[in-house]
């Protein structure tokens, strides 16, 4: 069932999009069934269920986080998160340095931008995203791309303007900065993200099935 979602997602994105398949609130069976299949990028929203799954699943799975992270528990994730994607204050991203630089790693971001008109989601205005890419200087962190969430609405075309914007904003940054990674896109609305130019979709239910 997993594996028959997976490879029929798989084949409606095109090669160059990353998948992470998100698995948050999943069992380590559900995320097993989805690595013997093949996939290998895998994407949680809590630091303590990551680190659990991480230490009973195999070592060359690449953990992303996705979900709002608390400056207190980077220390857990960074030995091996593969890309926070979730980077929405200058505070977060000097912690995530210095957990690097602890590390000895450098560890890869996206910046979160608000692009929902909603009230409740976490991100940065594009103004804030200038000011930290102006201001921050962090050898043990590096700023690959943007992530963002469109509204939780119907209205498609509210979808395709918020995702607009952000890929608006990534390719007037793209070349100065060398970023290769737009993340937008999940299990409702991956086709539209990808067509306004996403190069990684976060998709849960639609791999592994509603969640409670
Ligand atoms: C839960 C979540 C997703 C996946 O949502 P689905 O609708 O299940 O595909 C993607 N991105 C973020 C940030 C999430 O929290």
């Amino acid at each position: 069932m997993i594996k028959d979602n997976l490879s029929t997602l798989l084949q409606s994105i095109p090669d160059s999009a990353t998948l992470v398949a998100v698995s948050k609130t999943k069992p380590v069976a559900s995320l097993l069934e989805a690595y013997e299949a093949g996939q290998r990028d895998f994407g949680e929203n809590k630091v303590q269920e990551m680190v659990d799954k991480a230490s009973v699943l195999p070592q060359n799975i690449r953990w992303h986080m996705i979900g709002h992270l608390q400056r207190n528990k980077v220390k857990y994730i960074a030995p091996f998160v593969s890309l926070i994607h979730s980077v929405d204050s200058i505070r977060l991203l000097k912690e995530i340095d210095k957990q690097g630089q602890k590390n000895a790693r450098v560890i890869d971001c996206l910046l979160q931008v608000r692009i929902a008109k909603e009230e409740t989601k976490f991100g940065l205005t594009f103004e804030s995203c200038n000011e930290i890419l102006e201001h921050a200087n962090c050898a043990n962190v590096r700023v690959r791309g943007l992530m963002g969430m469109a509204s939780f609405t119907d209205n498609q075309t509210q979808i395709e303007s918020e995702f607009k914007s952000l890929a608006h904003y990534y390719k007037q940054h793209q070349e100065q900065y060398k970023w290769d990674i737009l993340s937008m896109g999940m299990s409702g609305d991956y086709p539209l993200a990808l067509s306004c130019g996403s190069t990684m979709i976060r998709v849960g239910s639609r791999i592994f099935g509603a969640r409670n």
